[in-house]
């Protein structure tokens, strides 16, 4: 049952985005300035917050950058699932800090707040909870936590911009959350993230932070001017985000709505179709408050049935190694139920250009492949 390649997530980018792009490039102002203030208040207004927003390049940077703020540093720990992507657990250490892996809830995939407890020392200074495939189901729980151990919480929010928690948009409650904009997330500006925040301070330090820790840069090129004298009080980066990386992400929030539709019809359709295979099992989440950027289940004899999907020309993924078995954050302890999830977990295609033909394919190559 060869057809074309359905690819596991790929940007989708239309005209709209291309002229917007045309337009920078023939203004000849390609860095930080006017597209980027705008960009941030048009997140703002799409969540409907209080809260600020600050744009950088990519979301690696808005984690990295958030924690800069807090002057996390070496010595200090930061509790954070081991079943997360790369950026997470690289973010921490990039403070000189030490991510401190932590288990999954195995029906939520969300970090798991029993452990957390057991992995408090003295030097933790905050838990990076994970909107694991958009989902933050248990987020009450981690806030709980730190509020009892003092503890600040970023919110690694990456795959769950446009996503609801609690009837609200993410973004509009907690401490501080990270967002993604990468090539493949729920709306792309190329590479891209933010940083949102209730916190004045968190803010300043992330806006100075993303252009090399100069003060109050940020308000100069929004007022079209630039810094000539200035000064510098913490370590800063080149982070923030560019002109024509703002003009394709204005374009796709425009979008977003109908992004929203089409997620949540191919997750739903998926459900509906896989539920009742005995060998999958369909994750603990509220699939109608999410969009979901990826599409993952549990299923018996996972990499068997990879390597049949692959064979249909069907790609697939596994999101994600758990961090803690990568030589540079190997624990010294076991983390079963992640290892365990691990062996289960298998991501399939899902994008905004996916037809209901091609999911079609993926729905009978899994039957096929169990016999149902
Ligand atoms: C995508 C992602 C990031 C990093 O975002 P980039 O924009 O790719 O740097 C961090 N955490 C998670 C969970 C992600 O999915």
């Amino acid at each position: 049952m060869r057809g074309k390649k359905i690819r596991l997530s790929k940007s989708s980018i239309g005209q709209e985005e291309k002229e917007a792009v045309l337009k920078v490039l023939d203004k000849e102002f390609l860095g930080m300035g006017e597209e980027v203030m705008h960009f941030e208040e048009e997140i703002k207004a799409y969540l409907e917050t209080d809260f600020d927003v600050v744009c950088v390049n990519t979301g690696t940077s808005a984690l990295h950058l958030a924690l800069e703020a807090l002057d996390i540093k070496a010595g200090d720990e930061v509790l954070v699932p081991s079943l997360t992507y790369i950026a997470s657990f690289q973010a921490i250490s990039a403070c000189g800090a030490t991510p401190v892996a932590v288990e999954i809830n195995p029906d939520t995939l969300f970090i798991d707040m029993e452990d957390a407890k057991n992995r408090l020392t003295k030097n933790t200074k905050a838990i990076m909870p994970v909107h694991y495939a958009s989902s933050a189901k248990g987020m009450d729980e981690v806030y709980a936590f730190a509020k009892e151990h003092k503890l600040r919480v970023i919110e690694d929010a990456a795959q769950a911009f446009g996503s609801k928690r609690d009837g609200k948009k993410v973004g509009t409650d907690g401490d501080i959350l990270c967002f993604s904009f990468d090539g493949i997330k729920n709306i792309t500006s190329g590479e891209g993230g933010a940083i949102v925040s209730n916190d004045k301070e968190v803010i300043q330090r992330s806006q100075d932070g993303r252009l090399l820790g100069v003060e109050k840069d940020t308000q100069k090129r929004y007022a079209g001017q630039r810094s000539w004298d200035f000064d510098v009080k913490y370590q800063g980066f080149r982070y923030h985000m560019s002109n024509i990386m703002a003009a394709i992400g204005r374009e796709q929030l425009k979008k977003i709505d109908s992004i929203e539709r089409k997620r949540q019809s191919i997750v739903k359709y998926y459900v509906e179709a896989l539920k009742d295979i005995e060998e999958i099992q369909i994750l603990d989440f509220e699939y109608e408050n999410i969009i979901s950027h990826i599409f993952v289940i549990k299923a018996k004899d996972r990499d068997a049935l990879r390597e049949h999907l692959i064979n249909d020309n069907i790609e697939c993924g596994v999101h994600y190694k758990p961090n803690h078995l990568l030589s540079k954050y190997r624990t010294d302890y076991a983390l079963e139920v992640t290892e365990r999830i691990y062996e289960e977990i298998l991501t399939l295609p899902c994008q905004y250009d996916l037809d209901k033909e091609d999911q079609n394919r993926v729905i009978q190559s899994i039957k096929d492949f169990y016999s149902v």
